[in-house]
């Protein structure tokens, strides 16, 4: 195992302190510690950005397809669907516009942390280039609403709008809305993103505080002045606590501490904050991109995300120099010539390598020794969403800005009319920022929330109660016609979770065409191929079980309280992908275009 001398740390000496720091933290309650934003805070529900009071008669009429979601997904299912030939399709989006997360998400410093001629998608089609290694949140949603307009995607949509009910009717599907439009549509695809309704701690006396709240996803501008490029001069004058310290506390974070007064930020769990090294775009690298530049560049950082080792790594960042790591986040058959044991152990002192590098920047960065210690993440690589600012940490250095740790008293421990309360200090505050995530996504379908009845009315969720999630490739399922489902569904997930959805869209698209063209008008797997495909997820699917229960509490172990398995396909995205492109030029694709059409 090597000893300390020659690795250079002292592994066990770390186990024993990730394990400490992970009982620091667990909470009996586990995810019953949050709440969704009601009550007080049901005001979360309400669109801040779209027309208020925005009315319009109900619509009955029939389309070729309805996809639900008008995020990066819905808007390549449209996209896809359109180039395979549908004329009439409708995105429909409880929003005011197109942009799913990044139509809500505009918090200041908001950008996206995978690469951007990566994430975004259909650049090359759209004819579009980043100005930024990384965009900020308002580029992205300008390249969503250009797909929308690329794609005539808006001459049907409907917004401010949001699905009840599907129902499989007499060989077409009736889909009925909250505003009471009742629309027949051939295909209808499912794509009502994961992380999109607000959660808030039950922090007894929440709902006393009598300063300012709000959600980092509804950031309120007419409090803090400025907007999504910094500038909060309302803030000037005020002690403001942001609580939580994810992905989004790490860029909202550098922007309040710069300037407001003063910033308390409440931590429960550090994050690891890599390098981030954001520039302009090089006009002389844009200027030699060929044709096709764009699907080699976002399948090189999928082989590099998921372990792999390509000749040429693109992107050059923070991911692809961690991604031999990234396998408990996403799947990957890297390592498969490997015994598990063998790369278990490699990886667990890779890891520790990792993480001690992460905790030295903390050291180089901060100067004052005991915020320093403060900000060290203590947990595995893959335990919680890695990070990456080259502002954040620094942001410790200022004088007006204090780190509170509240590991030892499970989180913020209680908030009063004008404070928030740990290890029975008040810090007194104006303004309360919540920066704590979001419910862990399923898609409404998932949920229960959107009731979909197929084939003799059967409903979706019941017909899977007794034999659990029953899909082809994750896409459909017998029973539920020309129904897709678009998502992180039995598939294998990706740190680029755009361009997954991007080749799962295609996929959507390329078997639409191909019913099309061979008049097939019911596309439904088999009851042998869904099973058939339940087995493979089984047999592949990655066991992260005993890693999921040594990590810290968070919502990727569901708070410390691993839920079992969740199927994905082992082999990883690009196999998935692979698998795919061969199944529908094969012969595969005849068991979902199968039968008396
Ligand atoms: P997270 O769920 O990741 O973070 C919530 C934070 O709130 C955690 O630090 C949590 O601490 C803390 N918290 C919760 N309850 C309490 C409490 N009672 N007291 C103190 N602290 C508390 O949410 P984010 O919005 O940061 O990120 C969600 C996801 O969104 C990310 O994981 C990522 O997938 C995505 N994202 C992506 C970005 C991108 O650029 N692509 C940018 C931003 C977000 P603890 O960890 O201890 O539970």
């Amino acid at each position: 195992m090597g000893t300390p001398d020659e690795l250079g740390f002292d592994a066990d000496a770390l186990r024993v302190r990730y394990a400490l720091e992970r009982e620091r933290r667990i909470r009996p309650d586990g995810s019953e510690q949050y709440q969704r934003a009601e009550g007080k805070f049901g005001y979360y529900a309400e669109d801040p950005y779209a027309e208020p009071g925005f009315t319009r008669e109900p619509i009955r009429d029939r389309v070729d397809a309805v996809v639900i979601g008008g995020g990066f997904g819905g808007l390549l299912a449209g996209a896809r669907l359109r180039q395979a030939g549908l004329e009439r399709i409708r995105i429909i989006e409880k929003a005011g516009d197109f942009g799913g997360t990044w139509y809500w998400n505009r918090y200041p410093g908001i950008h996206c942390d995978v690469e951007s001629y990566v994430y975004l998608p259909l650049l090359e089609e759209v004819g579009y280039l980043p100005q930024w290694k990384y965009s900020p949140g308002e580029e992205i949603r300008q390249h969503a609403m250009a797909i929308g307009r690329k794609f005539d995607l808006y001459a049907d949509a409907f917004f401010q709008t949001g699905v009840r009910e599907l129902r499989w009717d007499d060989g077409e599907w009736i889909v009925r809305t909250d505003r009471e439009d009742e629309v027949r549509a051939t295909y209808v695809v499912v794509s009502n993103g994961t992380l999109d309704h607000p959660k808030l701690p039950r922090i007894p006396g929440i709902e006393d505080f009598a300063g300012h709240t709000f959600h980092t996803s509804r950031w309120d501008y007419d409090y803090t002045g400025g907007d999504a490029n910094g500038g909060l001069t309302g803030l000037a004058d005020k002690r403001v606590a942001v609580i939580g310290t994810g992905a989004t506390a790490i860029q909202v974070v550098p922007h309040v501490g710069r300037d407001a007064g003063h910033l308390y930020v409440f931590q429960r769990t550090p994050s690891s904050v890599d390098v981030r090294g954001n520039r302009p775009t090089d006009p002389e690298w844009a200027a030699s991109l060929e044709p096709g530049w764009h699907s080699a560049r976002r399948e090189n950082f999928q082989a590099l995300a998921t372990g792999h080792q390509p000749e040429t790594d693109l992107v050059d960042d923070a991911w692809t120099a961690s991604g031999r790591l990234l396998g408990k986040i996403v799947a990957t058959d890297a390592n498969a010539h490997l015994e598990p044991e063998e790369w278990e152990r490699i990886e667990e002192l890779l890891d520790f390598g990792k993480m001690n590098e992460l905790r030295a920047r903390v050291d180089e960065i901060v100067a004052d020794p005991a915020t320093a210690e403060l900000l060290k993440p203590w947990y595995r690589y893959g335990c919680k969403r890695p990070t990456f600012s080259d502002e954040y940490l620094q942001t410790f250095n200022r004088p007006n800005v204090t780190v509170v740790d509240t590991a030892d008293h499970g989180g913020v421990e209680r908030i009063t009319e004008n404070a928030i309360v740990v290890g029975g200090v008040e810090y007194e505050v104006d303004c309360i920022v919540f920066a704590t995530g979001f419910a862990v996504g399923m898609s409404d379908v998932m949920t229960g929330r959107l009731p979909v009845h197929g084939r003799d009315g059967a409903g979706l969720l019941q017909s899977w109660s007794t034999s659990g999630v029953q899909t082809l490739h994750g896409f459909y399922s017998n029973g539920f016609p020309n129904l897709f489902h678009l998502g992180g569904l039995q598939n294998a997930p990706s740190v680029n979770y755009v361009h997954v959805l991007d080749e799962h869209a295609i996929h959507i698209g390329a078997v639409v065409e191909q019913a099309r063209e061979r008049g097939v008008k019911r596309v439904e797997p088999t009851v042998e191929a869904q099973r058939a495909w339940v087995e493979t997820l089984r047999a592949t699917s990655p066991e992260r079980e005993r890693y999921d229960a040594e990590c810290t509490p968070g919502y990727y172990n569901n708070e410390g309280k691993p839920r079992g398995p969740r199927l994905t396909y082992g082999p990883g995205p690009a196999a998935f992908q692979r698998l795919l492109r061969e199944w529908r030029s094969g012969d595969g694709i005849n068991e979902v275009l199968g039968d008396e059409n």
